[in-house]
């Protein structure tokens, strides 16, 4: 490190100190050639992680996103703050670690998704019925099915793929109005001819 004051390359650090949050390191130094002091400060350096999105856009990874995504898919369940936040740390780190300068979107929401599996299974059919789009009703329900199959969600699910709580009111239903319609059709019109 080139000396300010007299442009000596060669200079000894005399002391050398973690800042509070451990990001940086100050170093004083003297200058073998003046022997004056300066300071250095020296921290890792930060590449954004860039992603790449489904229609090809690029984005920088904002870790607040993800966490929001997260949050509302386990509102109400039992799954704290402290437990994302770890879960956003390991994401983090894997991603800086890939060395890829842009990661598909796709990969995050797997990784969202492959997690959340294996904290609360109601929350995770919350997040990947969000993130995967399923293309129908039925397309969800086989992925319910086979969670529910596993004993991870006590939900009822019958053997035609439906959750039973979505139609409450069906059964039955057809039975009630058919035989009163019958009978107005029949009965009003034989009495008139
Ligand atoms: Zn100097």
């Amino acid at each position: 490190m080139k000396c300010p004051f007299c442009g000596e390359i060669n200079n000894k650090v005399t002391d050398s100190r973690l800042s509070r949050d451990g990001d940086t390191i100050r170093r004083r130094r003297q200058c073998i050639a003046c022997e004056r002091r300066f300071t250095t400060y020296e921290q890792v350096e930060e590449v954004p992680i860039m992603i790449l999105k489904k229609d090809n856009r690029r984005q920088v990874f904002a870790r607040e996103k993800v966490r929001s995504g997260i949050q509302r898919a386990c509102e109400k369940r039992n799954i704290s703050m402290n437990l994302i936040e770890s879960f956003l740390d390991e994401l983090e780190g894997d991603l800086k670690e890939t060395g890829e300068k842009e990661i598909p979107s796709s990969l995050i929401g797997e990784k969202a998704m492959k997690w959340l599996q294996g904290v609360d299974a109601v929350a995770y059919v919350r997040f990947a019925s969000v993130y995967r789009e399923f293309k129908d009703a039925e397309d969800f329900y086989s992925e319910l099915k086979s969670l529910t199959s596993r004993g991870d969600i006590p939900w009822q699910v019958d053997s035609s793929g439906s959750a039973e709580a979505d139609k409450p009111d069906r059964e039955g239903e057809p039975e009630a109005e058919k035989p009163e319609k019958d009978q107005a059709a029949g009965g009003g019109e034989k009495a008139d001819e």
